[in-house]
């Protein structure tokens, strides 16, 4: 079979040239060609040898996830929907804003995490994402959006916030954000690319050493009684833990802060005794606070904040000198908001597997 190249950085792809007898330089004229130009055809790529296309095309494919459906919202908001093959499907989402351009992307086909607020939860959970499936998203995304009149690139930013706990799939999502920081393919700044995770601590610290870029975590509770049941990672990796682990990771990370996610949830998260207790967990993290207001979906069993709580709770962060902001939804009318990036997943008996297979390490 056909050696898919979008799923290496500039080192495998570095080995595997060597491997075909090739010189190391034509690792960076491929990812180049392939990231840079978003080309996918070995006979296009001009510079190289024509011994050396006519070997790759035997060989090798430069081959993302099938797009299935493009939408575009009223405010400008895009999504993507990829065929991952087996019946399933993810999501990518682009967010336009005044000084920037940011992608969603997805990790997993589902989330074996079982957050009791999330809709990509309640599908179960599949397989992770290969690095192809992953870097693929960038790859469609940027097509699509290309550069703006000064020559930039019109995607800035990327948030691994889509389906799926990034680091569950902590080796592909580091080779991915190395093909995303390469200059030689998508030379994004580490401090523009954010991992969002739930809170695998231990994984945390592989981040920090492998590939430091900012952090996000979904806080969502300020005690452990309450995290227990947002966010049930927890009861493994509990507030104490996971503070200490931040503030770990922030030593080496591009940025001095960790950005806490926190979904606003009626009567459930957001009273200002919450906020006060919120205050007290995060006073030895620098940290900025983002706060979500939930998008209900059927079933789930909660509602979103009233706005007027939001603003209580933004206010009370703000007035113990903590950065808060509230999330604006966007993209409503093409179902792109936050927790609403499903895309389609099959065989949801995957998850007890992992559990299975998670308490037997
Ligand atoms: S919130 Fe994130 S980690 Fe939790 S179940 Fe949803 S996708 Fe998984």
């Amino acid at each position: 079979m056909a050696v898919n190249l979008l799923d290496f950085d500039l080192a495998q792809l570095t080995a595997f040239f060597a491997e075909i007898g090739e010189k190391p330089f034509r690792a960076k004229q491929v990812l180049r060609w392939m990231h840079h130009f978003g080309e996918s055809d070995f006979n296009r790529m001009s510079d190289l040898a024509k011994s050396l296309r006519e070997k790759l095309v035997v060989m090798a494919s430069v081959e993302p996830p099938r797009l299935i459906k493009e939408q575009l919202s009223d405010d400008g908001t895009r999504k993507w929907l990829l065929d991952v093959g087996a019946g399933n499907g993810v999501e990518t989402v682009f967010i336009p804003e005044d000084e920037r351009g940011t992608l969603c992307i997805s990790s997993q086909v589902g989330c074996a995490l079982e957050c009791s607020f999330c809709s990509t939860a309640r599908q179960g959970f599949n397989r992770n994402l290969s690095v192809a499936e992953i870097i693929g998203q960038l790859w469609w995304a940027n097509k699509a959006m290309g550069r703006d009149p000064k020559g930039d690139r019109i995607i800035s930013n990327v948030v691994m916030m889509g389906m799926g706990e990034p680091l569950a799939n902590f080796d592909n999502v580091v080779t991915a954000l190395n093909i995303m920081l390469d200059d030689h393919a998508y030379g994004l700044s580490r401090r523009r690319v954010t991992v969002s995770t739930s809170g695998l601590v231990p994984v945390m610290d592989r981040l920090r050493d492998a590939c430091p870029v900012a952090l996000a975590v979904s806080l969502h509770a300020p005690n452990d009684a309450l995290r227990d049941v947002l966010v049930p990672i927890n009861k493994k990796y509990p507030l104490a833990e996971l503070m200490a682990a931040c503030r770990r990771y922030i030593e080496k990370a591009p940025r001095d802060f960790v950005t806490f996610e926190y979904v606003m949830l009626d009567g459930v998260n957001d009273s200002l005794a919450h906020a006060r207790e919120l205050i007290a967990l995060v006073r030895d993290v620098p940290c900025k606070f983002n706060l979500i207001p939930f998008n209900p979906f059927p079933m789930s069993g909660y509602n979103r904040s009233r706005p007027e709580a939001v603003r209580r709770f933004r206010d009370e962060l703000a007035h113990a000198g903590l950065i808060a902001t509230t999330r604006k939804t966007r993209g409503d009318d093409i179902d792109a908001a936050c927790g609403q990036l499903a895309g389609q997943v099959q065989d949801k008996t995957r998850r007890t597997q992992i559990r299975i297979m998670e308490s037997a390490a």
